[in-house]
């Protein structure tokens, strides 16, 4: 098979490193990919949002998958134009990718079909959400209808506070995302990130993994894309998967499908877990980055039939996806200054080592100097990710390889995976 890979960060170096290993697999391109991933696929250097580029790629190369990793491309419509042309592609259409890209949409989908989530108004005056914040209790949960670069959520202690919010997010802090806001019920519980794959039809589980969010360790610090993760989370029992498929993913694969917007691709759900019973925080229309890391460690089965049945159909008539016992984690490597301004172009030595069985090191924000040295060019820029026989063992192994990265521009979190720890 030929495979158009569509990304640059860790997410899409450890869905390329998984690729590479399948038999199945002819010829793999990835636009516009990075320095980590060069061993893997030809890197071709085309933006993810240049659709027609993409499309014309992906045609000369006459791909038999195209697989989407970041919101943006989807959300630019990547999965419609590829469609139009027949060639499969691996993620939701613009109109099912709202799911993640609108806030309100899924709320009003989640009442639609009876999906557990918090109880929420939808505005677009600011009189009415302030009159509305009135009446709840606090903390006040508001957000940004639509997409924010994971920012667009507001957890608000006292009425003042989310007035101030309130008025942030609608006078054009996110731009246009903000112009309409959803108001939501305060959950109390424990967070898990359940993902599965989809074909329009059938919703298949396909691994779940925690996260860790703030920059700093314990917790603190401003919120960032991530900054490490780890698999399997210790929350996620049977019960709940089977409640989660249920009431959760089922519904919405039979409501999206009722609704004339079948919905393909990876559903990444972030749940609220509270007596053994999930409500719906949020959907993402993509694999979470760096949960996507230790799922890619994690899972034993070929990646690619699944990728290609959720494409075209068929997941009904394929096993469930096999798994290594052994746990991972990623511990996320980050330009010093992020998430508010990294700084970039500092020389990192060591990242390409031999770091032994179950460690990998993936590239997120890299580039090459014209002597060839590794360049920190992002926010976060490398995923150094290991697997273990238990979330301590692989903890031990991700930071023993990263204390043989010499990086004096990073930082990274040396506390990944505290809550399973203790
Ligand atoms: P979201 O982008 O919707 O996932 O929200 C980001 C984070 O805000 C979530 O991961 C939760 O930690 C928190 N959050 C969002 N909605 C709620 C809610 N209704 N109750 C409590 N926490 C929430």
């Amino acid at each position: 098979m030929n495979i158009l890979l569509i990304g640059s960060g860790g997410r899409e170096h450890a869905l390329a490193w998984k690729i590479a290993q399948s038999p199945l697999l002819t010829r793999l391109v990835i636009a516009p990919g990075n320095p980590g991933m060069a061993s893997l696929g030809e890197c071709v250097a085309i933006k993810v949002t240049e659709v027609d580029k993409l499309v014309a790629l992906a045609r000369s190369m006459s791909a038999d998958l195209v697989v989407v990793g970041p919101e943006s491309a989807l959300a630019e419509g990547i999965a419609d134009a590829l469609m139009k042309v027949g060639i499969p592609c691996f993620g939701p259409t613009q109109t099912a990718a709202q799911l993640e890209s609108s806030k309100a949409f899924t709320k009003d989908f989640c009442k639609r079909h009876d999906i557990p989530t918090a109880a929420y108004e939808t505005f677009e005056d600011i009189d009415a959400a302030k009159a509305y914040l009135k009446t709840l209790p606090a903390p006040y949960i508001i957000k940004a209808d639509g997409l924010a670069a994971g920012k667009g959520v507001a957890i608000s202690p006292d009425l003042p506070d989310a007035y101030a919010e309130l008025e942030a997010m609608m006078s054009g802090r996110f731009g246009t995302s903000g112009a309409r806001v959803v108001i939501e019920e305060f959950m109390t519980g424990e967070e898990a990130s359940i993902f599965a794959l989809c074909d329009g039809e059938t919703a298949l589980l396909f691994g779940w993994a925690q996260d860790h969010k703030r920059a700093f360790d314990g917790d603190t610090g401003p919120n960032t894309g991530g900054m490490g993760t780890y698999s399997p989370a210790p929350i996620v029992t049977s019960a709940l998967l089977d409640i989660t498929q249920r009431d959760i993913l089922d519904p919405t694969m039979q409501g999206m499908k009722a609704e004339g917007n079948p919905y393909r691709g990876v559903l990444y759900a972030g749940l609220m877990v509270e007596g053994g019973n999930p409500r719906l925080v949020e959907y993402n229309a993509r694999f979470g980055d760096p949960e996507c890391q230790v799922l890619m460690l994690r899972l034993k089965s070929d990646i690619v039939p699944y990728l290609l049945a959720a494409a075209r159909g068929g997941l009904k008539y394929l096993p469930a996806p096999e798994w290594h016992e052994e746990a991972a984690v990623c511990v996320v490597y980050a330009a010093k200054g992020y998430p508010d301004s990294p700084i970039g172009g500092s020389i990192i030595k060591g990242a390409e080592q031999d770091f032994g069985d179950g460690v990998s090191v993936f590239h997120a924000g890299t580039s090459l100097a014209e002597d060839g040295s590794l360049l920190a060019a992002g926010g976060r820029v490398l995923n150094v990710c290991a697997r273990g026989a238990t979330i301590k063992e692989a903890r031990d192994a991700a930071y023993d390889a990263v204390s043989k990265i010499q990086w004096p521009g990073g930082f990274y979190r040396s506390d990944i995976g505290w809550r399973a720890l203790s």
